[in-house]
């Protein structure tokens, strides 16, 4: 049997019910990780993520891996709190972190945007991103042997997205969380790093995803020409989890079929 590159690890993914973290969550149950999923919204699609988790870990000849689903809000300190002592409980420590939560905000104009929904958007993406950290920088450093952390980021990152500041800011922000947590904990055998997805088809964009017109009008933007899937986002997740990044710590590694290098640039049209 081919080796798996997380065995013995234990992961928490933020969110993890569905979508992206559902995605990564069967990557790393598959490579041979133990994952508490993380979710705070529908108790049935956690539990169907669990059950796709205890398939993914028999398939590659993991026994009673014990993953769990733990419900919990991220953008409250007290959830946090709550989650870490349960991964505790039945795993005894955490060896990777995967900050995955995440909401978009409502399109408004920036100059009449409801500081409320900005501040919705920031509770979850950014300060829940932040605690979960923390918590988990603790026990990365009593255990004394290292330890992951990834976050989810976006295109959004760099590309600016007007109408939508709240999740710009966020993403924005995350870049700058990834970078000073890599260098501060970097001596200490903690990588901390960044994917970024481009278009995905989640519920997060069930807006477009199921309506082919408006999905060829996104596509068209994208220069690979279509959106992710989200096991290839897994795929980053994965490798940047993995000791095949031993060497890699504070990048953000954009998987967005070539967002990020300028679409607009593909045919001249400046000289
Ligand atoms: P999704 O809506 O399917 O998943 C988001 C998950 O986060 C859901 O399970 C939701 O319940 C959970 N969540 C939201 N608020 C939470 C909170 N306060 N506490 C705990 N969990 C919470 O969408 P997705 O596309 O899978 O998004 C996952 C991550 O990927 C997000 O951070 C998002 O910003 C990022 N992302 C997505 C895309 C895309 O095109 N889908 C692109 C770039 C980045």
């Amino acid at each position: 049997m081919a080796e798996r590159k997380l065995d013995g690890r234990r992961a928490l993914v933020t969110g993890g019910s569905r979508g992206i973290g559902r995605a990564v969550a069967i990557r790393f149950a598959r490579e041979g990780a133990r994952v508490a999923i993380n979710y705070n919204g529908s108790r049935v699609t956690a539990e169907e993520c669990l059950a796709l988790l205890e398939e993914a870990s028999a398939a590659a000849g993991v026994e009673a891996a014990g993953h769990f689903i733990v419900q919990g809000d991220v953008g409250v300190e007290a959830d946090v709190a709550r989650i870490f002592a349960e991964v505790d409980r039945q795993f005894g420590g955490i060896d990777i972190l995967v900050n995955n939560a995440g909401v978009q905000t409502i399109e408004a104009p920036s100059e009449t945007a409801d500081p409320k929904d900005i501040e919705r958007v920031l509770r979850t993406n950014l300060d829940g991103a932040v605690y979960c950290a923390q918590a988990a920088l603790r026990r990365f450093l009593a255990q004394g042997q290292g330890g992951v952390i990834l976050n989810c980021s976006s295109v959004h990152e760099i590309i600016p997205k007007p109408g939508y500041l709240g999740y710009s800011l966020s993403k924005g922000a995350m870049g700058n969380l990834t970078r000073t947590l890599a260098l501060e904990y970097a001596g200490r055998g903690i990588r901390v790093n960044g994917v970024g997805p481009g278009a995905t088809l989640t519920d997060m964009n069930a807006a477009w995803a199921d309506d082919p017109e408006k999905r060829a009008d996104v596509e068209r933007h994208i220069p690979i020409g279509r959106a992710a899937e989200a096991d290839e986002i897994a795929s980053a997740f994965l490798f940047l989890a993995s000791s095949d990044a031993s060497y890699v710590t504070g990048q953000t590694l954009y998987v967005d079929g070539g967002l990020t290098i300028y679409a607009d640039f593909a045919k001249n049209w400046s000289s």
